[in-house]
This record gives C-alpha cells, sequence and structure tokens, in this order.
C-alpha cells in the first residue's frame, strides 16, 4: 500500500510527491534532516529534534520553516495517516530550488519533505540480544558534523564497508580516537565509567545520547565526556551506540575482537531498558 507524505505544505500519495531537479538539496546536499522514532504511535524525544533541526538550520543561515506546533502538527497526522505503530518519521529541509550557483539563492522557498517508516517490533531489534560486530575506518567526513546535513555518501560507504567484512557497522577514528558510528553515537564501559566523546564539530549531537546520558547520571552512574582511542574501546568491558533508530544499542566485538565477554554487557542492557521506558512515559 502506498504511503502518505507530505512535501510542501501537502500530505501526497509518495507516487505524486515531486521535487524540483534544481532543489538544492540535490545538486548540493544543501539540506538538513531529522530522525525520530514512533512508538506505539507516540513520537520519541521530539523536541529534541525539533531543537537540533533548528540549530542546524541557524548554522546554515536558514529558518525553521514553521513553528514546533506546526511540525507536531504534521508528525501525528503521518502516523495517522499511515497508521504507524512502531516506526521512523523521516524529514528533510532544503534551501529551496534555485538555478545553479554556488551562493546561497535569495528569497528561495525551503523545501520541506516528511514520511514514515513502518518498522514493526522497532523496541524489540534482536540485535540488542545479539550485539553489533563493528569495524573501524578513518573518518574522513568534513569537518562541521555537528550539522545534520544530508550529505551522508561517507557514512553509506562505512556501511558498505561493514556489510563486506561481515560486521554490522563502522566506528570512525580520528588522530587514533574514535569520533562516532556512521549513523550513531559511540560509548565504552571501563570498570563501571561510561565514556563517550565530548561535543564539539568532530560529532552530532545525538539526541538519544543527552537522553541517555541524563538517565545514565540520575541512576548514579559514572560518565565521563571525553574522546577515547580505539585501542581502549577493544581493551573495554562493554561498548554501545545510541541513535534514534537503536536507542541503545550494544557493540560485541571491534574489528574482530571481543569486547569484554563478548556478549551484551550489563551497563549497556540497563540503559537500554531505561532509556525504553523513560523514552515511552514522556512521548507525545
Ligand atoms: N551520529 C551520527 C553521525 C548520526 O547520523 C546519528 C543519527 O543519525 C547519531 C549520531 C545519533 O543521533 P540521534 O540520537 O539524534 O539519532
Amino acid at each position: 500500500m502506498s504511503r502518505t507524505v507530505y512535501v510542501n505544505g501537502e500530505y501526497v500519495p509518495e507516487e505524486e510527491a515531486k521535487v524540483s531537479v534544481f532543489d538544492r538539496g540535490f545538486l548540493f546536499a544543501d539540506g538538513v534532516y531529522e530522525v525520530t522514532s514512533v512508538l506505539d504511535g507516540k513520537l520519541i524525544d521530539f523536541d529534541g529534534h525539533a531543537k537540533r533541526l533548528e540549530r542546524s538550520l541557524n548554522e546554515l543561515d536558514m529558518d525553521m520553516p514553521m513553528g514546533r506546533d506546526a511540525l507536531l502538527d504534521i508528525h501525528r497526522e503521518l502516523v495517522r495517516r499511515n497508521g504507524i505503530g512502531d516506526g521512523l518519521i523521516y524529514l528533510q529541509v532544503t534551501r529551496g530550488a534555485a538555478d545553479r550557483d554556488f551562493a546561497y539563492p535569495e528569497g528561495a522557498t525551503p523545501t520541506v519533505v516528511l514520511f514514515t517508516q513502518a518498522k514493526p517490533g522497532l523496541a524489540d531489534a534482536p540485535l540488542a540480544k545479539e550485539g553489533m560486530k563493528i569495524i573501524s575506518i578513518p573518518d574522513l567526513r568534513w569537518g562541521r558534523r555537528d550539522i545534520k546535513t544530508v550529505q551522508l555518501l561517507y557514512p553509506s560507504m562505512g556501511k558498505m564497508a561493514a556489510k563486506a567484512a561481515g560486521a554490522h557497522d563502522a566506528w570512525m577514528v580520528e588522530d587514533d580516537h574514535v569520533t562516532e558510528g556512521t549513523s550513531n553515537n559511540a560509548y565504552i564501559v571501563k570498570d563501571g565509567t561510561i565514556v563517550t566523546r565530548h561535543l564539539g564539530n568532530e560529532i552530532l549531537h545525538g539526541i538519544t545520547r543527552a537522553a541517555v546520558l541524563r538517565f545514565a547520571r540520575e541512576a548514579q552512574m559514572q560518565v565521563e565526556e571525553r574522546a577515547f582511542t580505539l585501542e581502549e574501546a577493544k581493551q573495554a568491558d562493554e561498548a554501545f551506540v545510541t541513535s534514534a533508530s537503536t536507542f541503545v544499542m550494544p557493540v560485541v566485538s571491534i574489528d574482530g575482537v571481543a569486547v569484554g565477554e563478548g556478549v551484551p554487557g550489563p551497563v549497556a542492557t540497563r540503559l537500554r531498558d531505561i532509556y525504553l521506558e523513560e523514552s515511552r512515559k514522556a512521548a507525545i
């Protein structure tokens, strides 16, 4: 059955949705996006995603195309029209269509697109019990990874390299230190302390990361926000990643080296349970 998607103010069947060939998202990757998860028909961490969208747009001299409440209405309407129980909502805002020129055009109308992806059982992914195998790759992305732009070719290449190596994903490494996963934030646990890279331009400021660190501190767990090396990660007791679509996902091996016991660890498992429980309670 065809989905209903949102394009520039209209709800249309996906086959009829159209964006200009001159759209700067298409020509220059001049656009930003957000992915919000849906559990039991409700949105997880919506306000965090709306705030980060505004920040990403501001960094690129673009305005929010609409206020928080209008954005929320569209998310909810898409959930309703597409009968989403568990799934994801993808949102993209580009600078709009204009004759091709590197300089930002004056007065272009932003393009706003949202669509749903149904993912029944999203919170019960079998991988959470099994744990992810990851490989390491150099971080060859641009220097403003804090802006959630649609230029995702290098992360795609990373996922393909992981697949070719029989792994689930890749962590990116710069100056011997792990930055983040191709589409998630990276963590290790050593002697009970959770370590994850500090915020800066080198990583995306994950919305799930912010929530998980808050829950970890509330549960009296030790947290250190600092860069860690790949070597440290291989010798850690546990490792895991966070993102809106995977929540908290344990990592059990890095470049073929087992992390800890080589099975999902107690800290990652507990944080996943806490995150899911608290997020479901706060879902809107
Ligand atoms: N880091 C990168 C590079 C990502 O692409 C993502 C999500 O897409 C994340 C981290 C996790 O961010 P969030 O928790 O907001 O989904």
